[in-house]
């Protein structure tokens, strides 16, 4: 695939492609956004235009400026999109795709405490120290930048301050603002944005011919207007797995907690939807004002003798503990306190 490939986020696309079209390319990018926006699907093909075989241009000079915002091109029009795309089939752009151009990287979190490290940044900034092998540019990505540790951050800093020539920075952060602010104010920010619902359902429905208007809504609702979230997960069976364990916070603590990390921040989203619910129906008593729609028999039984002020006070505080989430929390102690707010807000709910 290629950045016109990238369905929803015309904004950053346009911006990115004027850069090439410019031949004005920034040391270091931030692309923000919710998770499952297409950040990093955009990173890669934007690497695949910088070193494509067969898009024309040479040594683009890097620009000095750190400008808070890249402003998008005034008129995008089509020769913006000849002049700045990558063409899929060329040497390089397939070895981007596979994950093996010797210039362009892309590193993560690692390992049980998910944590980007120092070892991984020092080995990243010798790596963007030699001159490109193949292609124009040296492109480090970096998925989940706001996991870098204080001491890999510090290292990062570094190499932001001090740029190797052709290389270049794309940092990816659906929480920026867990990055250090001296990081986020050595990098031009690109915003990606959610997706209308009607724009969302339309998608779906042209991906999935046999897809219904009712469950390309319900969808495009559920992930927050994020295409790769309703496209990759089975968001249905992972709402059913987490408004499950909603029921057994409640009832008591012989379950187990969740399984892994990723299980727990999946837990967290999907309870701040069922409480937002939860309080549009203790508030209006109307079914048509739910997100999950589907679920409204259960959203009502939950959401019995509840009043509006606990399950807003609920929903405060697991949002409170969602963000602190990043500190690797203990799990069973979080489960049990989790669960203990969920009695003590919600206790009369859902049983007769
Ligand atoms: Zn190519």
């Amino acid at each position: 695939m290629a950045l016109k490939d990238i369905i929803g986020q015309d904004r950053p696309v346009n911006i990115l492609r004027g850069c090439i079209a410019k031949e004005r390319i920034p040391h270091a990018l931030l692309f923000t956004g919710d998770k499952g926006i297409g950040k990093r699907l955009t990173a890669v093909n934007f690497a695949k235009a910088l070193n494509c075989q067969r898009v024309p241009g040479e040594e683009f000079p890097i620009t000095g400026s750190f400008l808070f915002e890249v402003p998008a091109p005034e008129h995008p029009g089509p020769e913006l999109e000849t002049q700045s795309e990558a063409c899929d089939t060329c040497p390089s752009c397939k070895k981007i795709e596979r994950g093996n151009h010797p210039d362009v990287f892309l590193i993560g979190p690692e390992g049980d405490g998910g944590q980007i490290t120092v070892q991984a940044i020092r080995q990243l900034e010798e790596s963007l120290s030699y001159k490109p092998f193949e292609g124009r540019w040296k492109i480090a990505i970096v998925d989940e930048a706001d996991r870098l540790n204080q001491s890999a951050a510090n290292a990062f800093l570094q190499t932001l301050e001090e740029p190797s020539a052709q290389s270049m920075l794309i940092l990816i952060s659906s929480r920026p603002d867990l990055l250090l602010p001296t990081i986020r104010s050595r990098c031009q920010r690109i915003s990606f944005s959610p997706l209308p619902v009607d724009t969302m359902s339309r998608l779906l429905k042209e991906r999935f011919g046999d897809m219904d208007d009712e469950r390309a809504r319900l969808l495009s609702v559920l992930s927050g207007g994020r295409l790769g979230y309703a496209l990759g997960d089975n968001l249905i069976d992972q709402r059913e797995r987490c408004f499950s364990m909603f029921g057994q916070l409640l009832e008591s603590l012989e379950e187990e907690p969740w399984e892994d990390k990723e299980a727990m921040e999946e837990w967290f989203e999907w309870s701040q939807l069922l409480l937002r619910d939860m309080a549009v129906y203790s508030a209006t008593g109307r079914e048509d004002f739910l997100m999950n729609t589907d679920r409204a028999e259960y959203i009502k039984a939950i959401s019995r003798g509840a009043g509006l002020k606990d399950i807003l006070k609920l929903a405060r505080e697991l949002y409170n503990i969602k963000r602190r989430l990043a500190f690797n929390l203990n799990k069973q102690l979080t489960y049990n306190f989790v669960s203990l707010l969920l009695r003590n807000n919600l206790g009369q709910s859902g049983r007769e």
